[in-house]
């Protein structure tokens, strides 16, 4: 455990990690000043800080103050590092870390992390709760619970389970998971990490501290990822919905495989999809690492039907089934959700243009009925869609009115799915909204 005891440090950014690393530093002894661009109204949680004797400077980057003797900046994961603050602090050569590498620093528990481009959260919540039948885990990352916050609480015979995010990892400089994860990796923010070889150096940073007694559980079925992880130190444990894997978790006949042993009926698992088989799987490699039976593990597997806004069952109207998989915000996903369901869909799809073109969801297109679609993406979306021999192709404002025109292109028998192959920020401030969006809009039909 690090100590912070009057060490002069920097958070930057406001969002809720911030605010958790600002408040713990304190806590700890550092001498803590804050920093976010948006104005002190903006900030509400500026004026608790405040109040809590930490420095709090809004409304701007200003660059000067990092002559001050800043021994450590804490960054938010979202705040590029072409920053003009980062950018200075590097020069300056102060240690930027992100919250994750903080909680890391702070924390005696076993940590087992997770990440990959889709189904971290899937992921993580399933080990979560298997782990949680017989020990102490505790759930941390982009769920909601900032990792320092958690690692705070935390007792040192406790699992911390965190999800990871490519940006949260590419602040880290000690941070050892005991247990890895690499749910898979396919491209995405690409605007963000610059290029493909960024964000897949950033994911691959879960093992770089990993030791020989450590373990990395990964998907067997990415020829690059068996590559890429050969440079690891720790103990490698495969998964694959594929092949036999005999050192890690497969399906044989049936039946869900770890090393050999049966877990239990793939038939039980409620989560829909070939997708949520790998994260199964993943899941089960960590609760058989940890020493879960399997009684536990199939428990669990045999109740979880998904977490929120991720092809999250809301309803059945006239015969229509409606689907919220609004986290859905790239088009690996959305082809994902695609491929769960047989019947025909009609697709509500669009919203923030990262410069993509959306010609890979074409093959999906297959059993779609109708796309309604909004954002600065639909237009993009339509030509495929119109490519793809799309009966249906409605342009809208936004997902609101997208419910009831997709109603009345579709037939009972139909699944009417949000899953919009984009980020919401074009529109509405976070996924999670515009999910809610949805359902309150299904709900008024
Ligand atoms: P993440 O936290 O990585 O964004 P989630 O578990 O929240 O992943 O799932 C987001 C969406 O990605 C889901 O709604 C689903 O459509 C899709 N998805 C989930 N798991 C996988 C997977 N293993 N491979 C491909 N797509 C997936």
């Amino acid at each position: 455990i690090t100590s912070f005891r009057h060490k002069k440090v920097l958070v930057l950014g406001l969002a809720r990690s911030g605010v958790k690393a600002a408040e713990l530093l304190h806590e700890l002894g550092a001498f803590v000043t804050v920093n976010d661009k948006k104005s002190f109204d903006e900030n509400p949680a500026a004026q608790g800080l405040l109040e809590e004797g930490i420095t709090v400077i809004t409304g701007s980057h200003p660059t000067e103050m990092l002559d001050e003797g800043f021994e450590l900046v804490v960054k938010n994961p979202g705040i590029p590092y072409e920053n003009q603050m980062i950018q200075k602090a590097l020069t300056l050569n102060i240690p930027i870390i992100t919250e994750v590498e903080l909680a890391y620093l702070i924390s005696e528990a076993q940590i087992v992390g997770v990440t990959g481009t889709n189904g971290k959260t899937t992921t993580t919540t399933l080990i979560n709760e298997m782990l949680n039948r017989s020990k102490t885990a505790l759930l941390a990352g982009n769920i909601g619970f900032p990792a320092s916050g958690v690692a705070m609480e935390a007792k040192a015979e406790d699992i911390i389970t965190m999800e990871l995010s490519s940006f949260q990892l590419m602040g880290i400089e000690t941070f050892r998971p005991h247990i890895a994860v690499i749910v898979n990796i396919y491209e995405a923010h690409l605007d963000y990490h610059g290029s493909r070889q960024g964000y897949v150096a950033a994911k691959l940073r879960i093992f770089e501290n990993q030791q020989a007694d450590d373990f990395l559980v990964v998907n067997w079925n990415q020829p690059e990822l068996r590559e890429l992880v050969t440079a690891a130190k720790s103990r490698i444990v495969p998964f694959s919905t594929k092949e036999v894997v005999e050192a890690g978790a497969y399906v044989l006949d049936g039946n869900l495989m770890f090393k050999g042993e049966i877990i239990g009926r793939q038939a039980d698992i409620v989560l829909p999809g070939e997708h949520n088989l790998e994260n199964v799987l993943a899941a089960i490699c960590v609760a058989k690492l940890e020493g879960e039976s399997n009684e536990n593990i199939m428990a669990v597997l045999s109740s979880f039907n998904g977490v929120e806004h991720r092809t999250q069952f809301i309803k059945t109207l006239a015969g229509r089934r409606f689907y919220n998989d609004s986290k859905a915000t790239n088009i690996i996903s959305t082809e994902s959700a695609l491929k769960g369901f047989k019947e025909p869909v009609v697709l509500l799809a669009g919203g923030l243009d990262r410069g993509n073109e959306f010609d890979d969801l074409k093959p999906f297109f297959k059993n779609v009925r109708a796309v309604v679609l909004f954002g600065e993406t639909k237009h993009k979306i339509a030509r495929v869609a119109t490519e793809a021999g799309v009966e249906h192709i409605k342009i809208v404002t936004d997902v609101e009115e997208a419910v009831p025109v997709a109603y009345t292109c579709s037939e009972p028998g139909d699944v009417i799915l949000l899953s919009p192959a984009c980020a919401s920020w074009d529109q509405v401030p976070s996924f999670e909204v515009r999910g809610d969006l949805f359902i309150k809009a299904v709900n008024a039909l």
